[in-house]
C-alpha cells in the first residue's frame, strides 16, 4: 500500500523522490509506504490551496457550516473504517481509536456553528452619523504540522474550524501514520468542499521546513514534541507567521490522604497506560502524599497485572504496542535507567503476557516506586507506558514539585476536600487542571493547551481561542450622509 499527498481535491499523481516505511506496530512488520514531499511538492500544495481561498474565502457561513454538517455526518457514519486505519498504523486498540474520532468529531460540531463565532461588534453613532463595527477575516493558507499519537484527533482540532473561518489549509501528518489523514481529505471533498480548501502533503523535516518558511503560508498550527515545536514557533514568527506550537508534557496526578484510593488507582492506570502512555495527557508521575505511597502503590500494581496487552484488533485487549522498534527500545531504555538511577522497578512491563504476534513493538506496563526528580525517568518525556510514583510528605511539597517542572500541560489532583482541590486549581502552574478527572483534555468550547515548554505562543488550540488564531480583525469606521446634510469641514474627526 502507498499512501501519497493529496493536492487540490485528489490524489498526487507524481514519482516521489524519498519515501518512507508504514509499520503494522503489532506484526512488526511494513505494511506500506508513504511519499515524502519535496519542497516543489509543498509548493504545488500551497498554489492550490493559495487558488482555492481566493474563492472559499467569499463562501458564505451558510455554506460554510453547511459543508462541516455534511463533513460531520460523514465522519459519524464511517468512523469504524477510519479508527481501524488508526489501529492499524499507531497500535492503539480500536476502542481508544473510536475515543479519539469521538473526540475530534466534538470539534467538527463546534466549528458547524461558525457564524456564531464569527460575529463581529457594532457600534451606532460612535460619532454623530457614524458607524463602527469590527469584522473578522480569514487568514489566507495555514499550515498545519502534527503528531504521530493522534493522527485524526488533531488534524481535527484545527483543519475544521480554519476551513470555517474562511482559510484553506495544507495539512503535514506525522509520517509514521499518515494515511487517517488522507481518509479526512476524501471525506472533505464528499462533504462538498471545493478542491483545494484542505490539502495533505506527506513527509518528514524537509516538508516541515517549506511549509514554514513559504511566504503564501500565513500561520501554523503545530503539536509535536517541545525541541521541535519551539524550533517550529521560533522558524515560523521569524519569518512573519502567525504560530501556534504545542509541545510535550510531563502531567502529574496528585493524590492527598483524603482521597478514595481505588479510584485513584483506577484514573492512574487507565491514564498512564491507554494508548500505551503515548498521550500527552498521560499521566506519568502519580505524586503520592504521605502517608499513601505503600497502598496506593499495592492498588496500582494489582490493576497492572490486569491488564490485557496485545494487538488492538482481538477483542479484549486494552493496551497495544509502541509505534515503532525505535521507539519502544528508547522507552526500554528508561527501565534500566531507572533502575541505575536508584528507583524501585516494581512491575518490569518486558515480562507481562502479550497477546499479538512476537515481533510486534511490545512493552507492557511498567511501575517505578521511590523516584526523584533529578533521575532522567522523571525529567525527561518518556511518552510510553512508564508511570513514576514519587513520595512527598506534603501538600506543599507536591505542589513544589509539579510547579518546578518544565511542563506545564495538564495535571489532576484526586481528593475528597474541596478547599484543596480549590486551592490547587488556583496555584499550580499549568494550562488544564482535573479535580478527581485524570485526564482533564477541554471540552471543544473551551480551548486546549498547556503552559511552559508545552506550548509556544499565546493561542490555545480549538474552540474560542483556536477561532482567534485563525481570523483577524478589522475594524471600519463608516459614515453615510444623511441626504439632509452637506458641507465641508476640515477639523479633526471628534466625536461629539
Ligand atoms: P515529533 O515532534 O517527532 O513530530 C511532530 C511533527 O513534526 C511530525 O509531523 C514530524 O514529521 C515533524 N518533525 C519531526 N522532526 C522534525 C524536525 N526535525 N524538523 C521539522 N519537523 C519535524 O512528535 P511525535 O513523536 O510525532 O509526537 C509525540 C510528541 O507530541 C510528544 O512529545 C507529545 O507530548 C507531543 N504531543 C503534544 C500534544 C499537546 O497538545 N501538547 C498533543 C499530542 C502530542
Amino acid at each position: 500500500m502507498r499512501t501519497t499527498h493529496w493536492i487540490g481535491g485528489k490524489p498526487w499523481t507524481g514519482v516521489a523522490e524519498r519515501a518512507g516505511d508504514i509499520y503494522d506496530p503489532a506484526t512488526g512488520q511494513v505494511a506500506g509506504h508513504v511519499d515524502f514531499a519535496s519542497a516543489a511538492v509543498v509548493d504545488q500544495a500551497v498554489a492550490a490551496a493559495g487558488e482555492a481561498f481566493t474563492r472559499w474565502r467569499t463562501a458564505s457561513l451558510a455554506q460554510r457550516s453547511n459543508v462541516m454538517f455534511a463533513f460531520r455526518e460523514l465522519l459519524n457514519a464511517r468512523r469504524r473504517e477510519l479508527a481501524e486505519i488508526i489501529t492499524a498504523e499507531h497500535g492503539k486498540v480500536l476502542s481508544d481509536a473510536a475515543g479519539e474520532i469521538q473526540r475530534g468529531l466534538e470539534n467538527v460540531e463546534f466549528a458547524c456553528g461558525i457564524p456564531q463565532m464569527l460575529k463581529g461588534g457594532f457600534s451606532e453613532n460612535a460619532s454623530t452619523g457614524v458607524d463602527v463595527y469590527s469584522i473578522r477575516q480569514p487568514l489566507g493558507v495555514v499550515g498545519v504540522i502534527t503528531p504521530f499519537n493522534f493522527p485524526a484527533m488533531v488534524p481535527l482540532w484545527f483543519a475544521p474550524n480554519a476551513i470555517a473561518c474562511g482559510n484553506s489549509v495544507v495539512l503535514k501528518p506525522s509520517e509514521k501514520d499518515p494515511s487517517a489523514a488522507n481518509f479526512l481529505a476524501e471525506l472533505f471533498g464528499e462533504a462538498g468542499l471545493p478542491d483545494g480548501v484542505f490539502n495533505v502533503v506527506h513527509g518528514d523535516k524537509e516538508a516541515v521546513d517549506r511549509v514554514l518558511e513559504h511566504p503564501a503560508v500565513k500561520a501554523i498550527s503545530f503539536v509535536g514534541s517541545t525541541p521541535i515545536a519551539r524550533y517550529v514557533y521560533e522558524t515560523g514568527t521569524r519569518n512573519g507567521k502567525r504560530v501556534q506550537a504545542l509541545g510535550g508534557a510531563k502531567n502529574h496526578m496528585v493524590v492527598l490522604p483524603d482521597a478514595d484510593l481505588d479510584l485513584a488507582a483506577d484514573a492512574a492506570v487507565s491514564a498512564g497506560f491507554g494508548s500505551a502512555g503515548e498521550r500527552c495527557m498521560a499521566i506519568s508521575v502519580v505524586v503520592a502524599v504521605d502517608p499513601v505511597g505503600d497502598a496506593l502503590v499495592g492498588k496500582i500494581s494489582e490493576r497492572i497485572a490486569a491488564l490485557r496487552v496485545g494487538d488492538g484488533r482481538r477483542p479484549g485487549c486494552e493496551m497495544g504496542p509502541l509505534v515503532t522498534g525505535a521507539h519502544r527500545d528508547r522507552v526500554v531504555s528508561y527501565l534500566d535507567a531507572g533502575r541505575a538511577a536508584g528507583a524501585e522497578l516494581v512491575i518490569d512491563g518486558r515480562s507481562h503476557p502479550i497477546d499479538g504476534e512476537r515481533a510486534g513493538f511490545w512493552l507492557g506496563p511498567t511501575l517505578f516506586d521511590r523516584v526523584d526528580t533529578d533521575m532522567s525517568i522523571y525529567t525527561d518525556e518518556i511518552f510510553g507506558p512508564v508511570l513514576s510514583v514519587l513520595r512527598v510528605p506534603s501538600y506543599d511539597d507536591a505542589v513544589e514539585v509539579v510547579n518546578t517542572n518544565r511542563y506545564g500541560n495538564g495535571t489532576a489532583i484526586f481528593t475528597n476536600d474541596g478547599g484543596a482541590a480549590r486551592r490547587y486549581q488556583n496555584e499550580i502552574e499549568i494550562g488544564m487542571v482535573g479535580v478527581n478527572v485524570p485526564i482533564p483534555v477541554p471540552v471543544s468550547y473551551y480551548s486546549f493547551g498547556g503552559w511552559k515548554d508545552s506550548l509556544f505562543g499565546d493561542a490555545h488550540a480549538y474552540g474560542p481561542e483556536g477561532v482567534n488564531f485563525f481570523v483577524r480583525s478589522k475594524v471600519v469606521t463608516s459614515r453615510w450622509l444623511d441626504p439632509s446634510h452637506g458641507g465641508v469641514n476640515l477639523g479633526f474627526p471628534q466625536n461629539s
